[in-house]
């Protein structure tokens, strides 16, 4: 029987750890977000991360430019922030619009109070295998795996997808917990056949139910980041969310095909309620890590 890898029990356990270190802080760990303009998705995460602040007595503070904001008044808001001694972590919701630079102003984060793990000095930590703000998604996949008491010394991890906020670092990650790891894109060559090789399988492409059984492994751990819409009735039917749909006029669905990871997969992390949970609770954890660092050095 396939076990479900459940993200909020795991999101539960990360957040009861954070709450004992933030109550030794001398002031409350601060948290600056940044959500240009108004699109509806990054608002949502933005209200569920600003949630999870105030619910583990982290401050936090929102800052909402116009949709059409320069680059340079982006800088400048981060340039302020990077200045004051309340915020330890800065979190700027992606994606900007277009006018905007978005390295220069994800570069502008200073690397201490990057609490995303995006700055290009904590990516080099990564590499290098050095503590720093790690990038939040395939951070809390690995305490995941922890939680769960999943192998990964030694097994083979292949990880589907090469994004700088996921893919590259998942790969680096799992690298540092002794996997072997395989990373594939979109110029893979049979990529069924290396997928099928996995004990570990991370999925994080953006495309819906992509993963099927040919790409998995009977009894290998299938790790689905992906967050896809689905808004046709016959889609939904065909991924098994049909009374979902019928109720609510759309699912979400992940990159792996739910029924076939069900059928086929030894362990797996559904959408929703898998790895979700877990990003904002990296979040956290980054943000209370820099908090113990400001305050050590003060
Ligand atoms: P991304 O920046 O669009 O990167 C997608 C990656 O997948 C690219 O490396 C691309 O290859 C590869 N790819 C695309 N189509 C492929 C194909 N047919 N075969 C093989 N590889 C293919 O996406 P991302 O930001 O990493 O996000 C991936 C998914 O995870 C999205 O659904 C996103 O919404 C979700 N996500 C979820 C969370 C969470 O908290 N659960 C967090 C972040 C992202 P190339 O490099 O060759 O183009």
């Amino acid at each position: 029987m396939t076990k479900i890898l459940h993200g909020l029990a795991v999101q539960s356990e990360i957040l009861a750890r954070l709450k004992p270190r933030i109550n030794k802080l001398g002031r409350r760990p601060g948290l600056a977000v940044v959500l240009v303009g108004q699109n509806p998705a990054s608002e949502i995460y933005v209200r569920s991360k600003i949630k999870a602040c105030a619910e583990l007595g982290i401050f936090s503070e929102k800052i909402s430019p116009p949709e059409t904001a320069t680059t340079e008044e982006l800088l400048a808001v981060i340039h302020e922030l990077n200045g004051r001694e309340d915020i330890d972590g800065i979190l700027v919701q992606m994606p900007l619009p277009k006018q905007v630079d978005t390295r220069r102003v994800l570069e502008a984060v200073a690397a201490d109070k990057d609490a995303d793990g995006f700055h290009p000095t904590n990516v080099g930590y990564l590499v290098a295998g050095q503590p720093a703000p790690r990038s939040c998604t395939p951070a809390g996949i690995i305490e995941l795996l922890k939680h769960y008491q999943i192998p990964m010394a030694g097994q083979h991890a292949v990880v589907l997808g090469r994004s700088d906020i996921v893919g590259k670092p998942m790969a680096l990650m799992l690298l540092q917990e002794n996997a072997t790891v395989t990373i594939c894109h979109s110029r893979t060559k049979n990529l069924p056949e290396i997928c099928r090789q996995a004990d570990i399988l991370v999925a994080a492409i953006g495309r819906t139910a992509f993963v099927t059984a040919e790409h998995i492994r009977p009894g290998a751990v299938v790790i689905d980041v992906g967050i896809n819409r689905v808004t046709d009735a016959a889609e939904a039917a065909r991924l098994g969310r049909a009374d979902e749909f019928a109720s609510k006029g759309k699912t979400v669905v992940g990159d792996v095909h739910p029924l076939d990871a069900m059928r086929v997969a030894g362990a797996f992390t559904p959408v929703p309620g898998g790895v979700g949970p877990l990003t904002i609770a990296m979040l956290m954890a980054n943000t209370v890590e820099l908090a113990e660092r400001h305050q050590c050095s003060a």
